[in-house]
This record gives structure tokens, C-alpha cells and sequence, in this order.
């Protein structure tokens, strides 16, 4: 048994008997780890708020070598995000960013770079004001969907290699962008507006923190949440349904600022 310090986002809790918690958390040094949190569900415990879904905390773990369940000793609040625990629809939002995490990634390989994305995005979220959230969504599937292999093409055809600046068509099946001659060979491939597909690429490229400033919901944003949803569903739905996807496109519409 070794004990370790590090940093890592709440991605889900279960009851484990009377009062304990089983966490996920995505970490900043191990990647993702399950941890029991003795008494974690006691009123007075000892871990305070720093066990909710999404928080950011800095923990302490003990690590059995050879077992998937370690013991958590101590975890204090780095970022609460309170704003995004208060808003049912940034929670539903967040809930997409950290069921990618957990459901994409195996368990216990460190990745700093998709580390520092989620917190970034979980930050922003907090931030937000509702009609921010769609584009920072997509703008987090592009970048996580990159960083795990699956990115998308969206320069040119992925078939042909045509360079397309118009007419684009998206392959679901194919990964990435298909030219007027060749969206035939798709039976999945979708039509994309020009705005749309020059968001794309913007939302591809910019960083999340810029996002803000710059984007808010309008039916290109609608028209690329769409297309990218589906995409991480052709992708890796059938290894993987993202569940809170069905959620989120169920409730995004009742109230948006
Ligand atoms: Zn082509």
C-alpha cells in the first residue's frame, strides 16, 4: 500500500453500505481512480462539500497495488463551482463534460493535458451565462475527441482529400468532412451550413476560455451541438452511451436566458 497526494474532479458518487461513498474522481496525476470515502455519507463528515459531483478537491489516497478500489483519507474544496451546482441546466452541461471523461477514458492513465480541459470547462461553465453553454460543450467534445484519437477531420475530404471551404458535408461514419462528390459514400453523412462549419473550426481551435467573450446560441451553435452529439455517438456510443447527452438535449430548451 502507497499513499499518494493529488488533485481531481468529482465525476461520480454511489452508497457503499450504511455510510460510505465510492468516488470517481478524474485526477490530475493518476488519471481516473475509484476511492472509498469511509463515512463520506455521515451528516458531520469529515469530508465536507469536497466529495460533490464536480467539485475540485485536493485529496489523499491510499493505493492498493493491484486493486481498482483505493481508500480515501483526507480531500479539502480547491473550486467549488457553486454557480454550476445552483443551475439544473449547467449541471445538466456538466454532466455530458464528466460522463465523457468516465466513460472514455480507462481507468488509472494519467492524461495532464485532458486534466487541465476539464477543469477549464468546468470553470467556464460555472462562469457562463446558459446561452454560453452549448458552444462551450462542443468546443470541449472537438477537444476531447482529439485528445483520445477520435477527432474529426474538418479541413479537407476525408475520402478524396479535396480541401473544402463550402458545401461540406460531415461523415459520421467517416470521421470528418465529405466534398459534394463523395457524401454519397456516407449513408450516415449529414449536410453542413457554411456558418456552421466555419464555427467548427473555430470552436476546433479556440481555447475554451476565450469562448465566452466571443460565441453565444444561435441555430449554427444548435446546428454543431447536433452534429457533434451525434458524431460522439456514432464514434463511441455503441462502447459507450453517453446517457447524459439524451438528458441534456431533453431539458436544454426549457429555459434559456
Ligand atoms: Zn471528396
Amino acid at each position: 500500500m502507497s499513499i499518494h497526494r493529488t488533485h481531481g474532479v468529482v465525476l461520480r458518487t454511489r452508497k457503499l453500505r450504511e455510510s460510505s461513498k465510492i468516488v470517481i474522481f478524474f485526477t490530475r496525476d493518476f488519471g481516473k481512480i475509484s476511492a472509498v470515502a469511509k463515512g463520506g455519507y455521515k451528516p458531520k463528515s469529515k469530508f465536507g462539500s469536497s466529495l460533490e459531483l464536480f467539485t475540485r478537491s485536493a485529496i489523499i489516497f491510499y493505493k492498493k497495488e493491484n486493486r481498482e478500489l483505493h481508500t480515501l483519507s483526507h480531500s479539502e474544496v480547491l473550486s467549488p463551482y457553486e454557480n454550476l451546482k445552483k443551475d439544473v441546466i449547467k449541471v445538466a452541461y456538466a454532466s455530458v463534460v464528466g460522463e465523457m471523461v468516465e466513460r472514455l477514458l480507462p481507468a488509472e492513465e494519467p492524461n495532464k493535458k485532458i486534466y487541465q480541459l476539464l477543469i477549464n470547462v468546468l470553470k467556464q461553465i460555472d462562469l457562463a451565462n446558459r446561452n454560453q453553454l452549448e458552444v462551450i460543450l462542443s468546443s470541449y467534445e472537438l477537444k476531447l475527441l482529439h485528445l483520445i484519437g477520435y477527432g474529426p477531420q474538418l479541413r479537407s475530404c476525408v475520402r478524396c482529400g479535396h480541401e473544402i471551404s463550402q458545401g461540406a458535408w460531415f461523415g459520421l461514419i467517416s470521421g470528418g468532412l465529405l466534398c459534394k462528390r463523395c457524401h454519397d459514400h456516407d449513408l450516415n453523412a449529414v449536410s453542413l451550413s457554411d456558418r456552421a462549419l466555419a464555427l467548427l473550426r473555430e470552436l476546433e481551435t479556440e481555447s475554451v476560455e476565450s469562448l465566452r467573450g466571443k460565441y453565444s446560441s444561435d441555430r449554427y451553435s444548435r446546428e454543431v451541438s447536433n452534429l457533434l452529439n451525434s458524431f460522439v455517438r456514432s464514434q463511441v456510443g455503441e462502447t459507450a452511451n453517453i446517457k447524459s447527452l439524451d438528458f441534456l438535449e431533453r431539458i436544454r430548451d426549457v429555459s434559456v436566458e
